[in-house]
């Protein structure tokens, strides 16, 4: 029995319809909900169906700016507003696709936890910068970034999600070895800061996890459960991985 309360997240990405908010509440009433935290990030249109049905929501990512003329942006404030409870920052997709820079995605986490959302920072290296034997050196100056801005103590009210760029979408899972050895680098150079913040700090993996590589990856001692990207989307798949961090 693990001593963090473990924590399955699903990241619908630009996916998903008010359909599936009702298919994903009724499912998750099989979860045993005192012994895994479960969280959904839909599409912003969906936050508000999704509260509706009960579901502990958050968004996939957020402004790092204050309410004003940012057409297309996201206020940190209404999110909080309307009821979520966490916010995606830094996900790999936002980072590549769209440009958003370490020092952004500090700023957007500093924006969240100011409007008293739960930033979920997520890091990970791509598949070149693993073979040259990057992963530690990149996931550290991803983390360093927050600790360096807004100090260790700041991840307190935060989650962690490692999620390698080559795993995400891929198929390719991190072995439950791989990425034991990643989290517990993270968890012990937080240690070296603060050791009661990296004891309690939950650190997701994330990266083509289904039904059936998530007891064995959540089962690895430093990995407190999973960001789940395209298995999120199946109802059934989405249950089965939630049972497994129970
Ligand atoms: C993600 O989007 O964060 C993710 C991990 O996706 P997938 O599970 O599809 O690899």
């Amino acid at each position: 029995m693990k001593l963090r309360k473990q924590m399955v997240a699903g990241n619908w990405k630009m996916n998903g319809s008010v359909e599936l908010v009702n298919q994903i509440a009724n499912a998750i009433s099989a979860v045993e909900l005192d012994k895994v935290d479960v969280v959904v990030f839909p599409p912003y249109p969906l936050l508000n169906n999704a509260l509706q049905n009960e579901l502990v929501v958050g968004a996939q990512s957020v402004s790092e700016h204050e309410a004003g003329a940012y057409t297309g942006e996201i206020d940190a404030q209404l999110l909080a507003e309307l009821g979520c409870k966490y916010t995606l920052v830094g996900h790999s997709e936002r980072r590549s696709i769209y440009g958003e820079s370490d020092e952004v995605v500090a700023s957007k986490f500093q924006r969240a936890q100011c409007q008293g959302l739960i930033p979920v920072l997520c890091v990970g290296e791509s598949e070149q910068e693993r073979e040259q034997n990057l992963t530690e050196s990149v996931v550290s100056r991803q983390i360093d970034a927050v600790i360096n801005k807004l100090g260790v103590v700041s991840l307190v009210k935060s989650v962690i999600a490692y999620e390698p760029v080559w795993a995400i979408g891929t198929g390719k899972t991190a072995t439950p070895e791989q990425a034991q050895q990643v989290h517990k680098f993270i968890r012990d150079k937080i240690a070296s800061l603060d050791d009661a913040v990296s004891q309690s700090l939950i650190l997701l993996y994330g990266g083509s996890v289904n039904e059936k590589n998530s007891e064995l990856l959540f089962a690895q001692p430093d990995i407190d459960g999973g960001l789940v990207g395209g298995a999120s989307l199946n109802p059934d798949s989405f249950v089965n991985i939630c049972k497994s961090a129970q």
